[in-house]
């Protein structure tokens, strides 16, 4: 408990404004926060009498509210928690416990919060200073949130950065009135921009022209240019579709769950001996897990090695390791399986084949032969039922597993696609960089590294490489429209001329998404380009999306900010903020030595020379 008094001899009478002297003293507590121990405030203040009211009244201590039972700096702690740390107001409580030794309630806090906002005002407190400071350069974008809508002007081109220039919240969809009247508003305020840009949104050109004619209106480049690369992904995608399917690749699985006991107990019996082979691998599988497992490696290490997944790679360290392994399973236990599965599949066929066949000669019914070899019925009908010639062109023992180039027709065309291709292989390496490397296509040359280009090489160099060239060109000349490779922009003469060529090109014209990208750039153009006629004006509307970005920022550990007050509170709060970090001095920084570092003022002059 700290005990303070506050007592004056006179105070200005709070109706008369009359000295009111001294009559009594009072008292009063409330919580203050401190860095080491809770702290309670006995507060001992002076009442006073106005004789010509005839009024009693106390002195108002300065740190303090009337009616508060927390002290001005716990509020204003809270409040900065909020709206400059950005905290969740839920989470604030349990912030000033830890820091402070004090803990307000929620409801106190949203309270505290609620006031502060109405401190602020966007059209008198803040505007008239944006709107002094304008650089010329207005970006217009709106938000969505649900219903709501957030309608805004940035001026991206301020000295310290993006400036809020004025903002609407809309209910519902944003219209061309709605744009109007906002626009309108900032023209009243004082705003003449020489540039705006927007997005291709068909709100803006008819309002814009209409409140600033003069204005140049700016198409955001970044988002058209989006046209421009979907296109290009739009024609490697139909690249992609037109490339020959290759035939599924030979059976490489085992194929079905491994039984725990033998399918049949006939030595004899390929698919016993399948299942012998089967559990022979699987044993040297787990043993080479352990034994991997003990070199210390990892699971993901264990499975890409063994090429098994790595969740087997668990379940099989779970096990017991097998005590013997035969030791030609143990090793090159990854390359035995997939020969070998094949060929006893083969066999196992061949070897039900031929005892259906017995079985059949003795007389036995298809469900008895069915139930004695274990297939079903209708297979023993299947087989029994072909001709010997059908049979021997379907029987699956005949195919040669060592040269399938002759072995029929249908296994030659299969094994070769046709030209300009020469392997499956190839197909399918093409299809899958098409696939995974489709976004590089898209990426400007400069932000390439030379894995990358040389990615892109391989591709457009393949034998679909001569459709992928006309969009990559396509792509990189516009890049190239109206800044140089070094990033310069061009004179709005050669990017005309440039231009020109680029979306008259009849070779880009005969690609349909190419063609269509062309028309709308042609009816756009010169609204992409009025950047270049001024080298201070600006080619994007980034200044509107990183606002954009930073409300939903702000918004994000709000749960309950979605009142439109609330929303509202926010965002004037973040500007006047703004305002208040730009026009007063920071502090300085006592802890770090200034040794060796020059003061700013200097540090420009320097620049500038
Ligand atoms: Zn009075």
């Amino acid at each position: 408990m700290r005990e303070v008094a506050y007592l004056l001899p006179t105070v200005p009478c709070d109706r008369c404004q009359q000295p009111a002297a001294h009559f009594s003293t009072a008292e009063r507590v409330a919580i203050d926060l401190d860095l080491d121990h809770p702290i309670l405030l006995l507060i001992t203040v002076s009442v006073h009498f106005c004789t010509p009211c005839r009024h009693y009244f106390r002195a108002q201590p300065p740190f303090l509210q009337p009616d508060a039972s927390y002290t001005n700096r716990v509020v204003a702690s809270a409040v900065a928690a909020v709206y400059q740390d950005g905290m969740a107001m839920r989470r604030v409580p349990d912030r000033l416990a830890r820091d402070f030794w004090v803990r307000p309630s929620e409801a106190s806090i949203r309270q505290w919060c609620r006031v502060y906002r109405t401190r602020f005002d966007f059209a008198t407190d803040y505007q008239p200073w944006v709107v002094q400071a304008f650089s010329g350069v207005l970006c217009v974008d709106e938000v969505y949130q649900g219903q709501l809508a957030f309608l805004f002007a940035v001026d991206p081109a301020a000295a310290d950065g993006d400036r809020l220039v004025g903002y609407q919240l809309v209910q519902g969809d944003v219209d061309a009135a709605r744009v109007e009247q906002f626009l309108q508003q900032l023209r009243d305020a004082g705003i003449h921009p020489d540039e705006v840009i927007t997005d291709g949104s068909s709100l803006y050109p008819t309002v814009l022209s209409k409140i600033w004619p003069t204005a140049a209106h700016q198409l955001c480049l970044f988002h058209e240019t989006r046209h421009v690369t979907r296109a290009v992904l739009e024609v490697i995608q139909s690249v992609r579709r037109t490339l020959p399917t290759p035939p599924p690749k030979p059976g490489r699985r085992w194929g079905g769950r491994l039984r725990a006991s033998p399918p049949t107990d006939n030595p004899d019996d390929p698919d016993y001996q399948r299942w012998q082979l089967r559990q022979g691998t699987r044993q040297a599988g787990i043993a080479q897990v352990h034994v991997l497992a003990r070199q210390g490696q990892s699971h993901r290490a264990i499975a890409r090695q063994l090429g098994v997944h790595r969740k087997t790679v668990k379940v099989w360290l779970a096990l017991e390791p097998p005590a013997a392994v035969p030791d030609d399973l143990a090793h090159d236990w990854h390359d035995r399986r997939i020969p070998d599965a094949d060929t006893l599949r083969r066999q196992a066929r061949q070897f039900k084949h031929d005892q259906v066949r017995a079985l059949a000669q003795q007389g036995l019914s298809y469900s008895a032969i069915a139930r004695q070899v274990g297939i079903h019925r209708v297979t023993v009908s299947t087989w029994l039922n072909h001709t010997s010639a059908d049979d021997l062109a379907q029987s699956p023992a005949k195919p040669a597993p060592t040269a399938p180039d002759v072995a029929s027709p249908a296994l030659v065309s299969a094994s070769h696609p046709p030209p300009p291709w020469q392997q499956w292989d190839e197909v399918r390496q093409v299809r899958e960089d098409l696939q995974e490397h489709r976004y590089l296509l898209v990426r400007r040359p400069a932000h390439l590294t030379v894995d990358q280009q040389a990615q892109i090489n391989t591709l457009l160099t393949s034998p679909v490489g001569s459709q992928i060239q006309v969009a990559r060109r396509f792509l990189e000349e516009w890049y190239l429209l109206l800044y140089d490779a070094d990033g310069q922009r061009r004179t709005l003469d050669e990017a005309r001329k440039r231009f020109a060529a680029w979306s008259s090109d009849s070779e880009y014209a005969i690609v349909a998404p190419l063609r269509r990208v062309q028309e709308r750039m042609t009816a756009q153009f010169e609204r992409l380009s009025q950047f270049l006629r001024n080298p201070r004006w600006e080619a994007t509307n980034n200044g509107a999306e990183r606002a954009g970005r930073a409300l939903r920022h702000r918004q994000a550990p709000h749960f309950n900010l979605r009142t439109e007050p609330a929303i509202e509170g926010a965002i004037v709060v973040m500007a006047c903020q703004r305002k208040a970090a730009a026009t007063t001095y920071g502090h300085r920084d006592i802890a770090r030595c200034s040794r060796g570092r020059k003061p700013r003022q200097q540090m420009e002059i320097c620049a500038a020379a």
